[in-house]
C-alpha cells in the first residue's frame, strides 16, 4: 500500500467513539506493566526492550546524541593530493609505502568485524534500549569506517585483493585477528545466552576484548601511523578520514567502558579474582600482539616512529584502559610518547587538524521539502 498525503480519509472529519477510546486505553493491571526505569538493566533485563523511555542510561542516550552530531561521510573528502603523492615514483619511501598497505591491510577487514560482532553478538544480549540505540548508531558508523578504507584503497589504484586478504595472509595482522574472533564468536553464536554467572562472564569478557583490547588498543598503531604521516603533509586525505574515525572509535571505546562497567555494578558477582586475572592475561597477551604489528609495519622506523616508541604508547594505553575498568595498572609509570595524539582525539570538527577544509554537520543539513 503506499502512501497517499491527500487521501480522503486523512482529511475526513474524525468521529470520536468515546465507548471505543475507553477501551483502547490499557486497563489497570496493564498501566502496572508500565516500564519503569528503575527496573531496567544492562543484561538480563526483563522490561520491554522496545520503549526507550523512560530513560535509565542517559550516558549511553547522550553518546548516541554525540554520536550523531559528529555524523560524516568518506567522500566528502579530497583524496586528489593523496592520489598524486602515491603515483609519483618519488612521493613517498618504500617503508612509508609498506605502512600504508599493512595500516589498510588490518583496517580493512577490522571495522566488518567490528559491525558483525554488534549486529550479530552484541546487540541481541543488551537488554537495555538506549544502549541498543548507541549500539545502531555506532553499527553504521563501523559500516562508514569499512567504506572510507574502501575508498582510499580505491583512490589510490591499490591491488584489492591484497590488501583486503592481508588479514589471512600478513601474519602480524591475522594474529590479531586469531585472537579477537573466539571472542566474538561467544556473542554471535546463536545458542549462546546470558543469565548464569559463567555466561555473563563470558559475555563480560567478550565485551571487554572489544572495547578495551580492539577498538581501544588494537587500533591505536595504525591511528597513530596515519596521523603522523598527515603530520608531516603526506597522504593528508586519508589522515583526515582517520581523525574522524578515531573520533568516533574513542567515542565506542568510551561507551564500551561505561557499559561494562556498568554491567559489573549491576553484577557484582561477576568480577571475581580470577576473573581479573583472566582480563589481565588478555590485556598482556594484546599489547604483546600489537607490538609484533607495529614492528612488522615499521620494520626499520619511518617517520620518525620505531617500534620501541609504541612498546611505550601500548603500554601507555593499556594501563588506561585497565584502570577505566577497575584492574590495575599492568605496567610501571608509563608516559604517553606521542601527547599529539590526545589533541586529536579531542579536536572539533569544525577546527580541523589538517586545515583542508571546513563543514559542519551539527547546524547544516536541513531538509528541504520543494
Ligand atoms: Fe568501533
Amino acid at each position: 500500500m503506499s502512501l497517499s498525503w491527500d487521501d480522503e480519509a486523512a482529511s475526513a472529519k474524525p468521529v470520536v467513539n468515546q465507548a471505543a477510546l475507553a477501551a483502547s486505553e490499557g486497563s489497570a493491571e496493564q498501566v502496572a506493566l508500565r516500564v519503569n526505569a528503575d527496573d531496567k538493566r544492562i543484561i538480563n533485563g526483563k522490561t520491554d526492550v522496545n520503549q526507550l523511555v523512560p530513560f535509565k542510561y542517559k550516558w549511553a542516550w547522550d553518546k548516541y546524541l554525540a554520536g550523531c552530531a559528529n555524523h560524516w561521510m568518506p567522500q566528502e573528502v579530497n583524496m586528489q593530493r593523496d592520489i598524486e603523492l602515491w603515483k609519483n615514483p618519488n612521493g613517498l619511501t618504500e617503508d612509508e609505502r609498506r605502512l600504508v598497505k599493512r595500516n589498510l591491510g588490518f583496517f580493512v577487514t577490522a571495522d566488518s568485524l567490528a559491525a558483525n560482532n554488534i549486529v550479530l553478538g552484541t546487540y541481541r544480549h543488551i537488554t537495555a534500549p538506549e544502549c541498543r540505540q548507541y549500539l545502531l548508531r555506532q553499527a553504521f558508523e563501523e559500516a562508514i569506517h569499512t567504506h572510507a578504507y574502501q575508498y582510499i584503497v580505491e583512490s589510490l589504484g591499490l591491488d584489492e585483493q591484497e590488501i583486503f586478504n592481508a588479514y589471512n595472509e600478513v601474519k602480524s595482522i591475522r594474529d590479531k585477528d586469531e585472537f579477537l574472533i573466539p571472542f566474538i564468536n561467544t556473542l554471535t553464536d546463536p545458542s549462546f545466552t546470558t543469565g548464569t554467572v559463567e555466561q555473563d562472564q563470558k559475555l563480560l569478557k567478550s565485551l571487554i576484548v572489544f572495547a578495551c583490547l580492539m577498538e581501544g588498543l588494537f587500533f591505536y598503531v595504525g591511528f597513530t601511523q596515519i596521523l603522523a604521516l598527515g603530520r608531516q603533509n603526506k597522504m593528508m586525505g586519508a589522515a583526515e578520514q582517520y581523525q574522524y574515525i578515531l573520533r568516533d572509535e574513542s567515542m565506542h571505546c568510551n561507551f564500551g567502558i561505561d557499559l561494562i562497567n556498568t554491567i559489573k555494578m549491576e553484577n557484582p558477582l561477576l568480577w571475581t579474582p580470577a576473573f581479573k586475572e583472566e582480563i589481565k592475561q588478555l590485556f598482556l597477551k594484546a599489547v604483546e600482539l600489537e607490538y609484533a604489528y607495529a614492528e612488522d609495519t615499521m620494520p626499520r622506523g619511518v617517520l620518525g616512529l620505531n617500534a620501541t616508541m609504541f612498546k611505550g604508547y601500548l603500554r601507555f594505553i593499556a594501563n588506561r584502559r585497565a584502570t577505566q575498568i577497575g584492574l590495575e595498572a599492568l605496567f610501571e609509570q608509563e608516559e604517553n610518547p606521542f601527547p599529539w595524539m590526545s589533541e586529536m582525539i579531542d579536536l572539533k570538527k569544525e577546527r580541523n587538524f589538517f586545515e583542508t577544509r571546513v563543514i559542519e554537520y551539527q547546524t547544516g543539513g536541513a531538509l528541504n521539502w520543494d
